[in-house]
């Protein structure tokens, strides 16, 4: 058996309890895997703090000195060991609530070195649960060195494995591997190392669990990261590879009556650069042969609709059948609507299907559909349910694909017999381009970065509570000037209302907008969750058609609707929302072309993220700058999609802080596969090896 693959129970200092404890606290299982634990911190051990210069509770210190006293107080559970530490600057109390047996071994009068995150409790300095060793005499002289900290649980730490524990068998596994290097092979090959200064790989495992000093640390971490973001791209890569030699897509090589008549006699104005190019690109891929599976990724308003629509044009035009799914109800009937106009003339039989449509006309839909007499199906999930049957599907758009699961598009997949249909992901929630990278990273990805012309940046206001008198005052006059406003309120998940507390907020504030905006000067349309589909059809239309100057509205109005007449979107609680989620709704509005306002309202107090994020809103109307604030704040894992996506799994590399060597490792794995595909270039060997060796520990697939 491999050597990597050896189960870590039967490493010196581990046993069967110890292991068992490992693999359930940290999925720790072999040697390979405990290789990869890595240090989350380094103690600089040539530093000592002095008790009088610790200031605040921020950072951990080390402190050489002596114990003076040890005292138990209090009795059973709320028993606890208290000590004074002193050094020649002060003392401090240290504490112990744990593991108190152990404790009152230690010695009263003699040396110690204590770490730990300092306390401060009534004015007194104290560290709970510190580590604390005796000073051994031959350690007195020698020359200390960066020391690893581990990140451990208290299950660990009550079977010894602390951060130290762990540091002593990882010392033990090292000495299995010492004496001979090849048990760590080198999984680069040589040229990229020398191209890249990166340090062989067993240099680097050695130094990143005990450095010498920073710099090596640095070093060792340096390889580590490029080889955890190399052999993910490599990986991902390879697969797209394969996926395109190994899947038939159909051909589309005629551009045809649809697609022309469109051009010549229904659009109303020239395509940015942008929208050809994407449309050049899709244009492309569905003529190779193989299936396409393409990103289209585009601010809100960037006109991504009119470059998916006639994508579905050139399908319809080559004799197949097409459908557009989005992700909620109202989405889907904007599309609906949009879509009838664009069509308007051209002869296209366009239908919808959602779970209101139930009964006698479902089933003749469904009919229609398995006897090819539809065009384009535009839907929700009822899409992919089973009995939707096509007779020949050729093209899928999904919208707003952060919605949708993988399973879902995998579904959509089967719907067409011979080949999968080609795909287009539309999202309008930009995606920073090192988490695009990763996360869809077999996806080919289109970027509309261009806005049609004419269009003015929103203005964006951050106002407390008590500015709402400004704010009613701007509703006035943009609705004065024929103009139209949004009122949104935030979705309260997980609420023990269940649904009913953001209609409470939702209904307060209609209460004082109707005070504020009587009838019949003003009128108002009220949209949320709990509404019936026709109801909220109903209210919504009303808007559309002008017929009421204010839509209030929970999130729902989050993804789709169009009116070009709104220029006032307002935030209510807008601390709650997410900065994807304010970029959106900010979106809604501006789309008239003329000026557009965006007003943020929130509490007075406010939290530094929430701060941040207001902050940010007012700053720039960039999705892209705004979707790296995100991404700053919350960390890849949480960003919209990318979740289960199960590749951002990174042990010591980070997209957020090393970008820069995510794209160069993108590059070169990119350079690599486009000279030698199948990796059969004898340098190339290690890097084979190495993707089969680590495959299992991988498991990934976005689009499968
Ligand atoms: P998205 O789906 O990207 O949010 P849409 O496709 O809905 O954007 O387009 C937003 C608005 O801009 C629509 O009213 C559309 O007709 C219009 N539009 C799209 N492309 C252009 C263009 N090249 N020039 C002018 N207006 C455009
Ligand atoms: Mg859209």
């Amino acid at each position: 058996m491999n050597f990597f693959n050896k189960s870590i129970e039967y490493l010196k200092g581990v046993g069967t309890l110890r292991a068992d404890i490992l693999k359930r606290e940290l999925g720790i299982f072999t040697y390979h895997q405990l290789l990869q634990h890595y240090p989350f911190r380094y103690v600089d051990k040539t530093k000592f703090h002095l008790i009088k210069d610790i200031k605040d509770e921020s950072e951990y210190v080390q402190i050489k000195g002596v114990l003076r006293t040890i005292n138990s107080i209090g009795e059973g559970r709320k028993r606890r060991l208290s000590g004074v530490f002193r050094d020649q600057s002060g003392s401090l109390e240290l504490t112990w609530f744990k593991g108190l047996h152990w404790v009152q071994k230690l010695a009263v009068g003699k040396e110690y070195i204590v770490y730990g995150k300092p306390t401060f409790f009534n004015q007194r300095k104290s560290i709970v649960h510190p580590e604390i060793s005796l000073v051994k005499p031959e350690q007195k002289d020698k020359a200390p060195t960066l020391s690893p900290v581990y990140h451990s649980t208290e299950k660990l730490k009550a079977k010894g494995l602390d951060s130290k524990g762990i540091s002593t068998i990882m010392k033990n596994l090292f000495l299995k591997i010492h004496p001979s290097r090849s048990t760590i092979e080198e999984s680069l090959p040589l040229y990229l190392r020398q191209q890249l200064h990166l340090i062989d790989r067993y240099s680097a495992l050695l130094a990143i669990h005990f450095p010498h000093n920073k710099q090596q640390q640095q070093q060792a971490a340096q390889r580590i990261k490029f080889e955890e973001f190399f052999f993910m791209q490599l990986r991902m890569l390879r697969s797209k590879q394969q996926k395109r030699i190994g899947i038939r897509g159909y051909i589309f090589k005629v551009i045809g009556e649809h697609f022309n008549r469109f051009y010549h006699n229904n659009l109303k104005f020239e395509l940015t650069g942008a929208q050809k190019r994407v449309l050049k690109e899709i244009r492309a891929d569905m003529a190779t042969g193989h299936q396409m599976n393409r990103l289209l990724q585009g601010d809100v308003g960037s006109g991504k609709t009119i470059v998916a629509f006639m994508s579905l044009l050139i399908a319809l035009d080559n004799g197949f059948q097409t459908a557009l799914m989005a992700p909620t109800e109202i989405l889907a009937q904007q599309h609906l609507s949009s879509i009838l106009e664009m069509a308007d003339g051209l002869d296209l039989n366009i239908q919808l299907l959602t779970g209101t449509v139930k009964g006698k006309k479902r089933k003749s839909l469904l009919e229609d559909l398995a006897a090819g007499n539809i065009d384009i199906l535009i839907g929700t999930h009822a899409l992919i349910e089973d009995p939707v049957v096509f007779k020949n599907l050729g093209m899928v758009v999904v919208d707003e694909q952060h919605r949708f699961g993988v399973v879902q598009r995998a579904k959509m997949w089967r719907k067409s017999k011979l080949n999968p249909p080609h795909i287009l992901v539309m999202t309008a929630t930009p995606i920073p381009r090192t988490l695009a990278m990763t996360a869809y990273g077999d996806l080919d990805v289109s970027v509309i970065d261009e806005m049609p012309p004419g269009r003015k940046p929103i203005t964006t206001y951050h106002k407390f509570e008590s500015q709402r008198l400004w704010t009613f005052g701007q509703m006035k006059r943009e609705i004065a000037k024929g103009h139209q406003v949004y009122i949104v309120y935030p979705l309260i998940e997980e609420s023990e209302y269940e649904g009913l507390s953001e209609v409470k907020d939702l209904m307060e504030g209609f209460v004082a907008i109707e005070r504020e905006f009587p009838k019949p000067k003003y009128q108002i349309s009220v949209v949320h969750g709990r509404q019936k589909p026709e109801d909220k059809k109903m209210e919504m239309d009303r808007f559309a058609r002008g017929e009421t100057q204010i839509l209030m509205a929970t999130t729902v109005i989050e993804v789709g609707v169009n009116v070009p007449n709104a220029s006032i979107m307002v935030i209510e609680n807008a601390e709650r929302f997410g900065l994807a989620q304010l970029h959106q709704l900010r979106g809604r509005v501006g789309r008239g072309g003329g000026d557009a306002y965006c007003i943020l309202m929130t509490g007075f107090k406010l939290s530094s993220d929430g701060r941040f994020r207001m902050q940010t809103m007012t700053e720039t109307t960039d999705g892209f700058k705004i979707s790296e604030a995100d991404l700053k704040l919350r960390g890849p894992g949480n960003i919209e999609g990318t979740q289960q996506s199960g590749v951002l799994n990174f042990k010591l590399a980070n997209i957020v802080q090393d970008g820069a060597m995510l794209r160069q490792a993108r590059t070169i794995a990119q350079q690599i596969l486009a000279k030698d595909p199948q990796l059969n270039l004898a340098e190339h060997q290690v890097l084979s090896k190495y993707l089969k060796l680590t495959q299992k520990t991988h498991g990934f697939g976005l689009i499968s």
